[in-house]
């Protein structure tokens, strides 16, 4: 008899972990195990704002898959569709061909997006912090500000290229702000005259900054980054973005060419597309993490609306978090296994453990087990935690050597040229086609005389 085929879209926290099990505890004749996935990596997230400081190399976030996974068959793309009635994934590769593979169990833990609102220009000139080619963009970017308004003595272009717009008061938005305006102050000691003119603006509309960490411990957040010089404003959001400014809701308008938007995830549509129930973009499952109708399939992490029964609240569910989707992958893994031998499946029941922040330079908040931190002892825990949930020893290494050789040696401000150019053929990185010959040499020059 053939072997039940589990398929699994998504290798992040919740994939990642769910396949590991599945591959310690299902014998390899048992099952056959598929990943669909874009990337050969998983990607720790929480450590992005780190990257898009330089304080670590993207790849030291990346952790390898082929070290990870033994035997569990990849295909590289994404998901795009699911045929429930004859249980196939539809997928594309990365070349673009289209593939189908049938499944036994589907797992679905392809994450979240940046969530997006209908905000005049934020498409166009926002940046997000969700990937590691967002993070490096984001450094390259900033540092081409500094570059260029250090090159400039336009004032307007210099006040635009030095003012910096962080949205969103969650930890994606509090670290990546904290971190980048490091970054800043580190640049600043190569162009020592730009250092009045930079500014770092951090808005939420919520009345607070990270809700999640207490009243106290958000406050103490919000006045380490206002002693660092960035100023925070509550309550306020984006009204429009142009390329050279930012208009709040409170009408002030920011002369501005940096809009970083962190405000929130949106669960990958991928689900909605499944035609199974959702709720607010979320897979609907029960809290065995199975879709109510649809027993194999299953669902976790960011992308599933999954009951929170920690809670004594009707109809309250986990929060998108790493520290959720990690345990779900485990149980997820163990409810395959139930469901495969025609066992009952278990629920998820995990208590929160406390949010770990860090503001970079020698400043973090904590809350772990729900006592408060702050300064050098939570900088301490949120680094070893980061270590400890790291799931390699590679990654491990290579996190922990990039902060000793920024204590030991101070960072690099340098641009790594990756700013946001499509490569669609093979001289687009060496950029050959931006020469002029000599005719449009002279037109240029001609118009520019004529402008001056
Ligand atoms: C900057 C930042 C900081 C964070 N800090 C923290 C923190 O301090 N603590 C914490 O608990 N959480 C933190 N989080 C949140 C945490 O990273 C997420 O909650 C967690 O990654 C969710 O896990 P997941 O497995 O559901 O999804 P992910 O880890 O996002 O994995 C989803 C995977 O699916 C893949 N995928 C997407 N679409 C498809 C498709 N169509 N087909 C196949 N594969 C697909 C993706 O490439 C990805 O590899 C942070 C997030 C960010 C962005």
């Amino acid at each position: 008899m053939a072997r039940p085929r589990i398929v699994v879209v998504g290798a992040g926290f919740a994939g990642l972990n769910a396949l590991r099990r599945m591959e310690r505890r299902i014998p390899k004749d048992a099952a056959e195990l598929v990943l669909i996935t874009p990337n050969d990596y998983m990607l720790y997230q929480p450590l992005l704002p780190q990257v898009a400081s330089g304080l670590l190399t993207p790849q030291s976030i990346a952790v390898s898959l082929h070290r990870l996974l033994r035997r569990t068959k990849m295909v590289p793309g994404a998901a795009i569709g699911v045929d429930t009635k004859s249980r196939t994934v539809v997928a594309r590769k990365i070349s673009g061909e289209t593939t189908y593979v049938p499944y036994d169990r589907l797992v679905l833990v392809p994450g979240s997006n940046t969530r997006v609102f209908d905000i005049p220009g934020l498409i166009q000139h926002g940046r997000g912090n969700k990937n590691l080619a967002e993070a490096v963009y984001l450094r390259d970017h900033v540092l081409a500000q500094l570059e260029l308004a250090n090159a400039s003595d336009d004032p307007q272009e210099r006040e635009e290229r030095c003012t910096f717009l962080v949205v969103g008061g969650g930890y994606t938005g509090v670290e990546t702000a904290a971190s980048l305006e490091l970054l800043c102050e580190e640049a600043c000691k190569r162009y020592p005259r730009l250092r009045e003119s930079i500014s770092w603006h951090l808005i939420d509309i919520a009345p607070r900054l990270m809700p999640e960490l207490g009243e106290s411990l958000g406050d103490a957040a919000m006045n380490l980054l206002r002693q660092r010089g960035v100023q925070v404003s509550l309550g306020v959001s984006v009204k429009e973005a142009t390329e050279d400014k930012v208009t709040l809701t409170d009408d002030r308008v920011l002369p501005c060419r940096t809009l970083i938007w962190t405000a929130g995830t949106s669960p990958s549509p991928l689900m909605e597309a499944t035609g199974l129930a959702t709720n607010k973009g979320k897979l609907v499952v029960g809290a065995d993490l199975a879709v109510p109708g649809s027993p194999e399939i299953l669902a976790a992490g960011d992308s599933a609306a999954v009951p929170d029964l920690s809670k004594d609240e009707e109809g309250a569910l986990c929060p998108p978090t790493a520290q959720h989707a990690m345990r779900q992958g485990h149980l997820l893994a163990d409810n395959v296994i139930a469901s495969l031998l025609g066992q009952p499946l278990q629920e998820y029941r995990h208590k929160d453990l406390g949010l770990l922040v860090d503001l970079s330079g020698r400043d973090a908040v904590a809350r772990p087990l729900g006592k408060e931190i702050t300064g050098l002892p939570a900088l301490g825990i949120t680094r070893a935690y980061h270590l400890y949930a790291l799931p390699s020893g590679p990654g491990r290494a290579r996190v922990a050597t990039n902060w000793a050789i920024r204590a030991l040696l101070g960072g690099e401000v340098s641009r790594l040229g990756f700013l946001n150019r499509k490569i669609d053929t093979l001289v687009d990185p060496e950029e050959t086609s931006q020469y002029l010959d000599q005719d449009q040499v002279r037109q240029q020059v001609e118009m520019a005389r004529g402008a001056v």
